[in-house]
């Protein structure tokens, strides 16, 4: 194998952005556990499965559902 000069810029650049998009999901997590613990429509406690899967829904299954809904009519 033949990596060339590039090779270690390649790297650097790949773990730059790596650390980038951990800073991303960093800064979501933040976000979806300050305010996303209880729907924000009903107030009701959103389920640890619904958080797990989108952790940046602000809303249940039942709010998201009827608002998504509502959005297609128009
Ligand atoms: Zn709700």
């Amino acid at each position: 194998m033949n990596f060339g000069s590039n090779a270690s810029l390649d790297l650097a650049a790949l773990r730059e952005s790596q650390e980038r998009d951990a800073m991303i999901a960093q800064a979501i997590a933040a976000v979806a556990t300050e305010g996303a613990a209880n729907c924000t429509s009903c107030g009701f406690p959103i389920p640890e499965e619904r958080r797990a899967a989108a952790p940046f829904a602000r809303r249940c299954i039942e709010c998201q559902t009827f608002l998504e809904q509502e959005k297609f009519h128009r």
